[in-house]
């Protein structure tokens, strides 16, 4: 039997690794697992947003400085979001990031690369991945709704009709 599984996974540039221009490295050491890209966007994120995305950790007292970083206090507010799918695709991914303490992270990983912590006493770790399937769907379904996602149908979806206000080119 094969113990392959399609997965979903949310990847996050975070805003230290846009400012240190690793984008298109990252996205290399990426490919190495061969993994599908179903979903890309260039976006910035709100406190709301960067406060869900980190839930989790809202009691550690590094919780504020942390959603700063995200949020692109220190670098630049930009981040980028992607969706990679493919058998194992969150194990697959969280081994080339390597160990969240870019400290402790094996060097040859992304982590271990190019993240450092700062003196506020934050890991500055260049990439965020998810954890676990759910933590995955919780983080996917946070960051893009069904029309982003490419050919893939991750998880159930209806159709709405909605009146809101976008921008178009003038
Ligand atoms: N983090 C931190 N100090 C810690 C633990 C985590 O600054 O002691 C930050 C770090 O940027 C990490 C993020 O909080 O990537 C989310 O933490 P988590 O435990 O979910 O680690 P991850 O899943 O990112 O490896
Ligand atoms: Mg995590």
């Amino acid at each position: 039997m094969s113990t392959d599984k399609n997965e979903a996974t949310l990847v996050i540039i975070k805003p230290d690794g846009i400012k240190k221009s690793l984008t298109g490295n990252i996205i290399s050491r990426l490919s190495e697992t061969k993994l599908q890209i179903i979903a890309a966007k260039m976006t910035t994120i709100s406190r709301e947003r960067a406060e869900e995305h980190y839930s989790h950790l809202t009691e550690k007292p590094f919780f504020e400085e942390l959603v700063k970083y995200m949020m692109g206090a220190y670098h630049t507010r930009r981040v980028m979001a992607m969706v990679y799918y493919g058998p194992n695709a969150i194990s697959k991914i969280r081994t080339i990031c390597g160990a969240t303490n870019p400290e402790e992270a094996e060097p040859t990983t992304i982590r271990g690369s190019y993240g450092r912590i700062t003196t506020r006493g934050v890991f500055e770790n260049v990439i965020h991945a998810s954890e676990s399937a759910k933590d995955a769907e919780k983080e996917i379904k946070l960051w893009f709704g069904p029309d982003e996602i490419a050919e893939v149908k991750l998880y159930p979806s209806k159709e709405t009709t909605v009146k809101t206000k976008v921008h178009i080119w003038a």
